[in-house]
C-alpha cells in the first residue's frame, strides 16, 4: 500500500512519521504526476486558503478531484475544509465531500483544545475500547452533512467533528499530532477493507 501526503503546506511531515511507524510506504505529493500509483492520499492540517491557492498554482485541482472519485482521501482540519463543497468563504475547494464547513468555529488559536471522543466505528475497526483523545487547533466544525456523507463523530453538544463519505474521510482534529495511530489504521482499512 502506498499513501501520498499532499505536501504543499501544513503539517504533512507528521503524517509521514505516523505512516512510517505503521510500515506504510509514503510519498510527498506536490504535482499531478505524484498521484500516479497511489492507493490513497492524506491532506494535512495547515491553512486551507493557502493549500487551495497553491493547489490551483500547481495545477492540482482537477487531478485531485479525479483521484478522489476512485480513491480514498483523508483531510485533517484544513484538509477537511479543502475536501468540502462549501466553507462560507471564497476559496478554492475540491468539493469532493458533501459537507458544509464552518472555519475557525471554536475561536482563535488560544481557544485550541483537546477532548476525549467516543467514536464507535473507529473502536470497532481497530478492535479497541479506549476513547479517542483528539487535538483541535483553530479547528473547523462540519456544519452539516448531505447526500452520501455521514457523521462519524460529534461532540457531546452535537457539533460534528468527523464525517465519512465512502472512501473520503474528514476530521476537524489532528490525529497526526498524537501518538494514537488508530485513525491512520482506520484510513488504511478504507483503502483496503480488512487490512
Ligand atoms: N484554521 C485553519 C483553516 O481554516 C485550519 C487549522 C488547522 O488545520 N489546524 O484553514
Amino acid at each position: 500500500m502506498k499513501i501520498g501526503i499532499l505536501a504543499i503546506q501544513g503539517d504533512f511531515a507528521e503524517h509521514i512519521v505516523m505512516l512510517k511507524r505503521l510500515g506504510v510506504e509514503t510519498t510527498e505529493v506536490r504535482l499531478p504526476a505524484h498521484l500516479e500509483g497511489l492507493d490513497g492520499l492524506i491532506i494535512p492540517g495547515g491553512e486551507s486558503t493557502t493549500i487551495g491557492k497553491l493547489a490551483v498554482d500547481f495545477g492540482m485541482m482537477e487531478p485531485l478531484r479525479k483521484f478522489g472519485k476512485s480513491h480514498a482521501i483523508w483531510g485533517t482540519c484544513a484538509g477537511a475544509i479543502f475536501l468540502s463543497k462549501d466553507a462560507h468563504r471564497d476559496q478554492p475547494l475540491l468539493g469532493l465531500m458533501d459537507i458544509i464547513i464552518q472555519r475557525n468555529a471554536f475561536g482563535r488559536q488560544v481557544d485550541s483544545f483537546e477532548a476525549d471522543l467516543d467514536i464507535e466505528q473507529l473502536k470497532q475497526a481497530t478492535n479497541t475500547t479506549a476513547p479517542y483523545h483528539a487535538v483541535f487547533i483553530r479547528a473547523p466544525i462540519i456544519e452539516s452533512v448531505h447526500g452520501e456523507a455521514k457523521v462519524l463523530c460529534a461532540l457531546p453538544d452535537g457539533r460534528i467533528v468527523a464525517a465519512i463519505q465512502g472512501k473520503l474521510l474528514a476530521t476537524s482534529f489532528h490525529p497526526e499530532l498524537t501518538t494514537d495511530d488508530r485513525f491512520h489504521r482506520y484510513f488504511q482499512q478504507l483503502i483496503t477493507p480488512n487490512s
